[in-house]
C-alpha cells in the first residue's frame, strides 16, 4: 500500500471549514472523511456511521477506557467528540488519505501524533467582526449560547500559530482553489517514512 497521510482542517465556528472539506471530498477521490464518534444526539437527517458514530455516554466512556481513541475532547458542555483509531485504519485499509474536520485541540493532538504524515490547516475568517456577524445571522442560538460560542471563537483564534497552514476564507471561490492546491502539494511531498 502507498504511504497514506492525514489532512486536518480546523477553524473557529463560523469560518466555513465544512464547505471547504465537502469541496475537497468531491474533487479528490483519493481522500475520505474521518467519521468521528460523538455523544450528542443526531440532528434531523443525520445517520450514524455516515455523519458520526453516535454513541451513548457509557459507550463513549468505555472506548476511552479501552484506549480506542487517537484523540477526544469535550467540545461543548458534556458533549464528547473523538477520533477512533479504527476509523483511520479503516480508511487507510481502503487505500485513502484521511481528512478530518475537528476542533482546534483535537487537530493539534492528531498533528502531534502523526508528525510529518499529517498536515494541519487552520481556516480563518477575514476578521473577528465578520465571524461574529456570521454567527449572529444564523439566528439559531439564544443570547447566552451565542456569547459562549463567541468566547470560544476568541480562544480558538489564539491557536492559529500552532498550525502548519492558515487558509483565510474571505472569498469562498478563492479559498476552495487554495485548499485544493495546499492538499495537492502535500500529497505529492515525499516524507522520510514514505
Ligand atoms: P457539531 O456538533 O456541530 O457537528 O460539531 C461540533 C464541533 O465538534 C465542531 O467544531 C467539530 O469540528 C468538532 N468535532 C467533530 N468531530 C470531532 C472529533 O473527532 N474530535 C474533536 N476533537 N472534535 C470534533
Amino acid at each position: 500500500m502507498d504511504h497514506k497521510k492525514l489532512i486536518i482542517f480546523t477553524a473557529p465556528s463560523g469560518a466555513g471549514k465544512t464547505t471547504i472539506v465537502r469541496h475537497l471530498l468531491k474533487v479528490r477521490k483519493d481522500i475520505s472523511f474521518s467519521i468521528s464518534a460523538c455523544t450528542r444526539t443526531p440532528r434531523y437527517g443525520e445517520v450514524s456511521g455516515m455523519d458520526y458514530y453516535f454513541l451513548s455516554s457509557d459507550e463513549f466512556k468505555r472506548k476511552v477506557e479501552n484506549g480506542d481513541f487517537v484523540e477526544y475532547e469535550e467540545v461543548y458542555d458534556n458533549q464528547f467528540y473523538g477520533t477512533l483509531r479504527s476509523e483511520i485504519e479503516r480508511l487507510w485499509g481502503l487505500g485513502k488519505h484521511v481528512l478530518f474536520d475537528i476542533d482546534v485541540k483535537g487537530a493539534l493532538s492528531i498533528k502531534q501524533k502523526y508528525g510529518e504524515d499529517a498536515l494541519s490547516i487552520f481556516v480563518k475568517p477575514p476578521s473577528f467582526e465578520v465571524l461574529k456577524e456570521r454567527l449572529m445571522n444564523r439566528k439559531t442560538e439564544d443570547e447566552a449560547s451565542l456569547r459562549k460560542r463567541i468566547n470560544r471563537v476568541k480562544e480558538e483564534m489564539t491557536y492559529e500559530r500552532h498550525f502548519d497552514m492558515t487558509l483565510i476564507n474571505s472569498d469562498l471561490k478563492q479559498a476552495l482553489a487554495e485548499a485544493e492546491e495546499i492538499v495537492a502539494n502535500f500529497l505529492t511531498l515525499e516524507t522520510s517514512s514514505s
